[in-house]
């Protein structure tokens, strides 16, 4: 297994590109170890939600299922949390490889994931910058990002929803920055070789 020259977990980088295939080949051979026991699936609190499981994903990455993989939302759904990572038996770095994914399918042409990689950026930011996240000032950012005005008309129905509800923030709460150094831990062991 070589993991010496894995993506960071960090992107976006420049779109419009198919998957990289040397990207590609550097999953395959993170998962190449994969027995099937699915304990991968069994530990991570976000398989119900994923159309995929991790364990089936990686099978299908090893027979070069890529679209397939591609058009899925497995990986987006994957919170990093590292559970997988820690119990696989085979002590393959799982997380890493759905961090990989996420590099991929947001360098690559496919719109759907690059709105969902878009999405995923904007959301990750929110978090540090506010200590937790902040809705509203997520989806601004989000809507400036991709660009199109007729954007937040789709999501005025949740916006109004969330509204009722209580579940809208405008302000930071009082945690803002708090996470800053747990971003910055995390940056200074991804460029770590
Ligand atoms: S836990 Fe490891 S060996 Fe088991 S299915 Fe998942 S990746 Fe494969
Ligand atoms: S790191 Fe991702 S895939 Fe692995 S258990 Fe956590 S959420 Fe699931």
């Amino acid at each position: 297994m070589k993991n010496a020259t894995l993506p960071p977990l960090t992107f976006l980088r420049e779109p419009g590109a198919a998957p990289d295939p040397a990207g590609l080949a550097e999953v395959q051979d993170i998962v190449r170890a994969c027995m099937q026991c699915g304990t991968c699936t069994a530990s991570c609190p976000n398989a119900h939600a994923m159309d995929l499981t991790p364990r089936r994903m990686w099978r299908m990455l090893l027979f070069g299922l890529f679209e397939e993989v591609f058009q899925s939302r497995t990986f987006w759904l994957c919170s990093a949390c590292y559970t997988c990572t820690l119990r696989c038996p085979r002590g393959l770095p799982l997380t890493a490889a759905m961090a990989a994914l996420k590099r991929l399918a947001a360098a690559g042409d496919d719109a759907a994931n690059r709105k969902k990689a878009l999405f995923y950026q904007e959301f990750m930011r929110n978090v540090e910058k506010n200590g937790r996240v902040q809705e509203t000032g997520l989806m601004f950012h989000y809507f400036l990002a991709m660009r199109d005005p007729l954007l937040p008309l789709e999501y005025t129905p949740l916006g109004l929803k969330l509204l009722r509800k209580g579940k809208l923030h405008f302000g930071g709460g009082g945690q803002r920055g708090a996470l800053a150094p747990l971003f910055g831990k995390v940056r200074e062991m991804e460029a770590r070789p």
